[in-house]
């Protein structure tokens, strides 16, 4: 059987993950494997695979993730949301999920299919949070189930505290593991995770990093997820922005800092936004471990 997330952060410290999408095109499912082959040498702890915006890719999500668990020996995490689906369909997948072999899962609400400016609203039937989603995981198996976590809170979220106060209903639901969108502050990951654990959340919370190889790419990721792009950091990369190795360059100097900077200051570990590409989280993981 699979082993668990829970159990290989309690045994491995720190450690590295790295994120991947289900591709839509025959070039994008080459990039992706060619990215699952250069990074599997780094034995990293584990790998995820998104559920596509708009609870799009059911099918393409399920599928990388029992290739990756037939063809490699990573151990993998598929994630999951409750958009646009009744209670019952979300259980025919989770379902589908645990019969597939699939033993960890990263339980998610998702965004309506118009995007995160779209005012969220709960399929008919439907689960309303992602802690709904982390009980009907427990109800329908031996999940190791982790949940989504904002250092600079939800864009929904009033504040802060409102938003760690429903993380820590996630945690109370069963959640075993955290991982936080990414952010280029670590006083921001710091302080969520001492709100957490004010709030009786005490599972690990992983830092997300997102290395940054395209100006305009991360500038519109940044919009959507609502974390902050530092003006200092969006004047360097916009000044070189015309040579890709100089953005990337930048890119894995601030990200490598970031990562160091949270790992020093107790962080379990650093999860990769790889973006199915490999040479930044490689060059980052490299210096990160001394080479
Ligand atoms: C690590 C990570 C991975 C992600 N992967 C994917 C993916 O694969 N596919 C995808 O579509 N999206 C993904 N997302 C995006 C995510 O789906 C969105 O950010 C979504 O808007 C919030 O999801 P959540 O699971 O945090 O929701 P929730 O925990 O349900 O929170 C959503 C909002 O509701 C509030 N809230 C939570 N619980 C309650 C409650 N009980 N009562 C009232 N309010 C509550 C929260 O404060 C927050 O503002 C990911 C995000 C992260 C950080």
């Amino acid at each position: 059987m699979a082993l668990t997330i829970r159990r290989l952060l309690a045994t491995q410290r720190p450690s590295f993950s790295f994120e991947f999408f289900p591709p839509k095109t025959d070039e994008g499912e080459q990039q992706l494997w060619q990215a699952i082959r250069d990074l599997e040498p780094l034995r990293p702890t584990f790998v995820d695979v998104t559920y596509g915006a708009g609870g799009s890719t059911r099918d393409r999500t399920l599928r990388v993730v029992e290739r990756i668990a037939n063809e490699t020996d990573l151990t993998v995490v598929a994630h999951l949301t409750c958009v646009a689906v009744s209670r019952e369909d979300v259980r025919a997948t989770i379902r589908r999920f645990r019969d597939a072999g699939v033993r960890n899962v990263l339980a998610l609400r998702g965004d309506m299919p118009g995007g995160p400016d779209v005012a969220w609203e709960a399929h008919d039937g439907g689960l309303h949070h992602a802690e709904d989603l982390v009980r009907l995981l427990h109800e329908e198996g031996d999940f190791c189930v982790g949940v989504a976590a904002f250092p600079e809170k939800h864009p929904e979220a009033a504040d802060l505290a409102t938003d760690v106060k429903y993380l820590a209903q996630k945690c109370a639901a069963g959640a075993d593991f955290a991982i936080t969108q990414f952010f280029f502050d670590p006083a921001d990951y710091f302080r969520l995770v001492r709100s957490a654990r004010e709030a009786g959340c005490t599972v690990p919370i992983i830092p997300g990093v997102m290395p940054v190889t395209n100006v305009r790419q991360i500038e519109r990721f940044a919009a959507l997820s609502g974390a902050a792009f530092p003006e200092d950091l969006a004047a360097r990369l916009r000044a070189v922005q015309e040579d890709p190795q100089a953005v990337r360059a930048i890119g894995v100097e601030v990200a490598t800092e970031l990562a160091h900077g949270l790992l020093d200051g107790g962080a379990p570990g650093i999860h990769f936004y790889t973006l199915n590409r490999s040479t930044a989280t490689r060059q980052i993981h490299a210096r990160l471990n001394g080479s």
